[in-house]
């Protein structure tokens, strides 16, 4: 297996991997850049279905998460964590604990938290053996669970998403189109309805539509009709790569804005929905609520003002849509832009300064 000729692997700092027999962990940790700070980032449990799959997964994985605390402000790096799910299928403790061994060796370079397949009581295992854990219960942060700061951030990205695309401030009678009504797009829904948004909803799972249709008064399609639906706003909070070379072309809405990660297929989607005019809220800039929640852990933590904060996606994104149509560039290029020059700008003043301790 290749590290430094991987498809994903773009000038990681750090790429390690760890085996313990005895619990059957294996697992990688990768940790893409900690210019702004220590790399933080989700530990993933997936039955891979080769070693090559999850290196992949690392490696695309940390980079995004760099790229999501320097678009939010935050003093954290990228890195991420991923657990090959053993051949049995069976998680234990032991197995969480022989991570948090891994994550502990680090020495606080890498920040660990719940991602895909992990639980609150995973990361509990992980935090018996290292302090390296954001999102337990006793950083006050909430009990592991990101949802709701996640939606909360994403409802306020929505907001500027109809203000640069509809010139419009309010979202009353603005018509969202949701995919995926879990933890995030639930949460999501409650407040569109809330501030009076029309909702067409789709998902896989039949009770929530239920639920949906009787507390929201959402309309239903089914998941493969909600590309056509005609919407101002197209929420995708399910699955990534949802915005590819078959759903471009059928959706009819005036932006995208959602908690899912990953959403363009490929790169060159978000020009493509450029040149058809369709604002795109780039995905790992409006879902860092979760992450921005994290930030603010600590004996301090008060929920009102992390919510504040979650708040300011808003404004982020606003940045981001003006110099987009001011420079005629895709939204994605332009979020990727911003975060590349203050991690520059950061390493810049990190040299400056090591040259005036040394000289
Ligand atoms: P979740 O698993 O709780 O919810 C996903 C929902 O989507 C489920 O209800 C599922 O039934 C539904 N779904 C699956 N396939 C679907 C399809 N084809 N069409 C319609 N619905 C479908 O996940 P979540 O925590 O709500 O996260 C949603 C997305 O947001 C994911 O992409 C996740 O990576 C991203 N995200 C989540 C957070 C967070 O705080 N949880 C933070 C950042 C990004």
């Amino acid at each position: 297996m290749s590290v430094f000729t991987a498809k994903s692997f773009r000038n990681h700092e750090q790429v390690l991997f760890r085996q313990d027999p005895a619990s059957g962990l294996r697992a990688i940790i990768a940790i893409h850049d900690t210019t702004l700070g220590p790399a933080l980032g989700g530990c993933r449990y997936w039955s891979y279905n080769n070693d090559e799959a999850a290196l992949d997964d690392v490696l695309r994985l940390s980079r995004g998460m760099t790229y999501k605390s320097a678009l939010a402000n935050l003093a954290f790096g990228g890195g991420k964590g991923v657990i090959l799910a053993p051949e049995n299928g069976e998680k234990s403790p032991a197995l969480f604990r022989a991570f948090g061994q891994f994550v502990n060796s680090l020495g606080g370079r890498y920040i660990t938290a719940e991602d895909v397949g992990t639980s609150p009581a995973d990361l509990e295992a992980v935090h018996d053996v290292t302090p390296y854990v954001a999102g337990v219960a006793d950083g006050g942060a909430g009990d592991g669970d990101p949802s709701p700061a996640t939606a909360w951030g994403v409802f306020h990205g929505i907001k500027a998403a109809v203000a640069a695309s509809l010139h419009r401030d309010e979202l009353h009678g603005i018509h969202v189109a949701v995919q995926g009504l879990g933890h995030v797009g639930g949460y999501l829904a409650e407040h569109l309805a809330e501030a009076g948004a029309v909702l067409t909803v789709a998902d896989l799972n039949d009770s929530r539509l239920a639920w949906a249709k009787a507390n929201l008064g959402a309309n239903v399609v089914d998941v493969n009709g909600i590309y056509d639906v005609e919407a101002d706003v197209f929420a995708p909070s399910a699955m990534g790569a949802i915005l590819n070379d078959d759903t471009i072309p059928r959706l009819k809405v005036s932006a995208i804005a959602g908690s899912a990660n990953n959403q363009l297929a490929e790169d060159r989607h978000g020009s493509e929905l450029a040149e058809r005019g369709i604002l795109y809220a780039p995905d790992y800039v409006i879902n860092a609520g979760g992450i921005i929640n994290i930030s603010h852990e600590g004996e301090a933590y008060d929920w009102d003002e992390a919510m504040a904060h979650c708040a300011r996606i808003h404004g982020t994104l606003r940045e981001i849509f003006q110099r987009a149509t001011r420079e005629d560039r895709p939204t994605n290029e332009i979020a990727d832009q911003i975060a590349e020059e203050r991690i520059a700008a950061a390493a810049t003043a990190g040299e400056r300064k090591l040259r005036a301790v040394a000289g």
